[in-house]
């Protein structure tokens, strides 16, 4: 049995599809079919060439694209009988996996912070087992990698962007202590924006402010509990849309701002954004060597800069639980808003591209 593999061999090339032979499975490793594999903004930045060789080598081999997704039961290596969390688990069942594949040596991960592994590498193509990322027919999750049964009330669409747009953004709110009566300011809305908007709005934020360009996203974001909206073709100056936050937050300012968009202006504007006290949350720039000039003297009121990257595995049942309580209230059927074979990855990612023209796809997914 082959299966294919999207490969990236050089920043802002065209990806090229490799194939090679599924493996057997060691004891106690899982080989899924994936059925989604999404579209994140960091996979575009690889795709338009932001990265560059010096900051962020791509392996001699290339790299296998691709780490959000979902997929089904292939094959189950010896021993393996359950999911991560004891459910029973065979052949053709769905599951959602952690997508981060840390060492568990390091001292962040001997400190349970997985997501913050220090030997974390891109996953190399070519490399035994091959099947490494999720732009591919197969993946092979490693034996004690976490995955977890997807519960039978779930709808398959609403599955490809739990384990990175989803963990990813809840864990941001978790990190800022997000939470009863806050003023949340969310910045960009796409598939992170919109899932941080209903998630915010689970913890109790009492307005969540969502910005971005485009209308239909802004659309999408009140569906799923924003507040306001604030349109930045409207507001198209720094301080036009500070003073609009600022109305908009009784003048106090936000007790929360996420960055999800992957711009470093935003980091300044957003400090400006939050009240005393308040947390701002780094997650979209996610391409080294950009900069940005901050004051400090801004910080000393209590207000605070935290990074975030993925999540903890534990976190993911915790989503897929939330999924069945409030997929019939919010239209997460929505968020997925384009589908495109595995064979047109490069053509997905054209249009996928928001950085120089406006989009209207809130997340892409590829179909193995
Ligand atoms: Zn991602
Ligand atoms: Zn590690």
């Amino acid at each position: 049995m082959k299966g294919r593999v999207v490969v990236c061999k050089e920043y802002g090339k065209p990806f090229v599809i490799e194939e090679y032979e599924v493996p057997e499975p060691a004891p106690g490793a899982v080989i899924l079919r994936m059925t989604q594999a999404g579209i994140c903004g960091s996979d575009l930045h690889t795709w338009r060439g932001d990265q560059n060789q010096q900051d962020l080598p791509i392996p001699p081999t290339g790299r296998a694209m691709g780490h959000e997704g979902t997929g089904v039961v292939e094959v189950l290596g010896d021993g393996i009988e359950t999911d991560t969390a004891g459910d029973p688990i065979k052949k053709g069942d769905r599951v959602v996996y952690a997508a981060v594949f840390p060492c568990y040596h390091c001292r962040q991960c001997l400190k349970g912070n997985t997501n913050w592994c220090m030997n974390r590498n891109y996953p190399a193509a070519g490399i035994w087992p091959y099947f490494v990322a999720t732009y591919s027919d197969y993946l092979y999750l490693p034996a004690r990698h976490p995955f977890f049964k997807v519960p039978d009330e779930l709808d398959d669409n609403i599955l490809g962007p739990v384990n990175c747009a989803m963990g990813t953004v809840t864990t941001g709110l978790i990190r800022a202590q997000a939470g009863e009566g806050d003023y949340v300011v969310i910045q960009g809305a796409g598939g992170l924006g919109i899932h941080a908007t209903a998630m915010a709005k689970e913890m109790g934020a009492d307005r969540v402010i969502v910005m971005d360009r485009l209308e239909n996203r802004l659309q999408l974001a009140e569906e799923f509990g924003a507040d306001h909206t604030i349109n930045i073709e409207e507001f198209n100056t720094p301080e036009t849309r500070l003073a609009r936050v600022r109305e908009l937050t009784d003048g106090r300012g936000a007790d929360v701002v996420m960055e999800l968009v992957g711009r470093a202006e935003l980091l300044a504007e957003g400090i400006d954004m939050l009240s005393n006290g308040g947390t701002f949350v780094e997650i979209g720039d996610i391409v080294r060597g950009r900069e940005v000039s901050i004051d400090p003297s801004k910080l000393l009121t209590g207000k605070s800069i935290v990074g975030s990257l993925m999540y903890k595995p534990e976190l993911l049942p915790r989503l897929l639980n939330f999924l069945v309580r409030k997929q019939d209230v919010l239209p997460f059927d929505k968020i997925v808003s384009h589908t495109f074979p595995l064979a047109e990855v490069n053509d997905a990612f054209a249009q996928a591209e928001w950085d120089q023209t406006q989009t209207p796809i809130t997340r892409a997914m590829l179909v193995p």
